[in-house]
């Protein structure tokens, strides 16, 4: 897929940008705080409707404006799109494809896809568990649009079976709390139920790829594994089986909600083991290491939508080029290509080699322009 132009309308720092892009890299080089990493989310925004800096859209829509427009074409080889992304100051937020509003997100997700490698993903290998979560999630989201509505329903039932915990945990006794709790206690097994066998699912075939990439990437025997460990206990992937083990886990912890007054079982608290020769990649290694597997993860995030989807996502790429050493910088930048329409942002052009320089599109960005 090819992104051919972008608008910006009151979006952070633009207040009007059209862009057109005309190459399959394009390299945004600028100062530090003048919008080359906002550009990059507009891209992120579009094609998962998530971003990773997890800022409120108040956040996103420029100060002392109330309405935020991103708009795109993107040509497929099924045809031409046009994306438009509305974000308002009060959170409500509009879509709409080829001039036609959208009422479902998951009908506007799935039409430009993109993976993000920014330096934040550094926290996928050093930081807690709910970052890897929503890593996942952003992936599935592109794999299997749908997704986005099964994750909204869960975390529906699960903010409502929360609430019932935290207002009724003192003023019921424990047999009458349980008993009025089945409802919500089907309701999270049903949809908890859909999103761990996608997550399992997306992790059972993320997880060679990114292993073989390491494998070439850190040129050693090191074996970086993937491993889903869920909340529940999964022996294998059939529905009901999950369903009824999700149910007897909350059992389980019946006490134990009772007094910390919150949902202990779901997917809501699963992991992603990432571990490398089988100690936990967090531990593990040098800096370097654990970009190597970072970089890993990216690559193996971009083969697979590219074998679900059938096309070459997005590759967006915010200042990792300068964290990575030359043997690295060069596996990556071999591994794209010309294969992935890149976006990739830096301070200064020093760090690309002449043959990238002459064949990618240069754009200067400076105080949102
Ligand atoms: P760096 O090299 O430091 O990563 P960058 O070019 O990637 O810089 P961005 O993060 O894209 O920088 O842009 C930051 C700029 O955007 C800051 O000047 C910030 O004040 C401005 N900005 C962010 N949100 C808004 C907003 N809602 N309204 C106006 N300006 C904003
Ligand atoms: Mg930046």
């Amino acid at each position: 897929m090819y992104l051919k132009t972008l608008n910006l309308r009151q979006f952070r720092n633009y207040q009007n940008q059209n862009v057109e892009f005309n190459a399959a890299k394009t390299i945004l080089v600028g100062n530090n705080a003048q919008g080359k990493s906002n550009l990059l989310e507009a891209v992120e925004l579009l094609a998962t409707l998530r971003s990773h800096r997890m800022t409120r859209d108040r956040d996103l829509v420029q100060e002392g404006e109330a309405i935020a427009q991103i708009n795109a074409t993107l040509e497929r080889q099924t045809g031409v799109s046009d994306l438009t992304l509305t974000l308002r100051r009060n959170g409500r937020r509009s879509v709409a494809l080829n001039g036609e509003s959208i009422r479902r997100q998951m009908d506007f997700l799935g039409v430009l896809n993109a993976v993000q490698f920014s330096s934040l993903d550094l926290e996928l290998v050093r930081g807690g568990p709910e970052g890897r979560r929503n890593w996942l999630d952003t992936l599935l989201i592109q794999l299997e649009p749908v997704y986005a509505h099964i994750l909204q329903q869960y975390n529906h039932v699960l903010r409502q079976r929360n609430a019932f915990l935290k207002r009724h945990v003192e003023t019921l006794d424990a047999t009458s709390l349980h008993s009025e709790l089945a409802v919500w206690d089907a309701q999270l097994a049903t949809t908890g139920t859909r999103v761990i066998r996608r997550r399992d699912r997306a992790i059972q075939r993320l997880a060679p790829i990114a292993s073989a990439w390491h494998a070439s990437i850190s040129g050693s025997t090191e074996v970086l594994q993937i491993k889903y460990v869920p909340n529940i206990p999964l022996e294998d992937n059939h529905p009901e089986e999950v369903q009824q083990a999700f149910l007897a886990k909350i059992q389980q912890r019946a006490i134990a909600e009772m007094h910390q007054g919150t949902t202990l079982v779901g997917p809501h608290r699963d992991e992603i083991e990432l571990t490398i020769n089988q100690t936990p990649a967090r531990q593990y290694g040098s800096q370097g290491q654990q970009r190597t597997l970072v970089l890993a993860l990216k690559l193996a995030e971009l083969q697979l939508i590219e074998e679900v989807v059938k096309e070459p996502p997005l590759l967006l790429l915010d200042d990792v080029l300068a964290e990575l050493d030359l043997s690295r910088q060069n596996q990556l930048l071999d591994a794209i290509q010309d294969r992935f329409q890149t976006l990739i942002t830096t301070t200064h052009l020093g760090s690309f080699d002449s043959q990238w320089l002459k064949s990618s599109q240069i754009l200067f960005v400076k105080a949102g322009e």
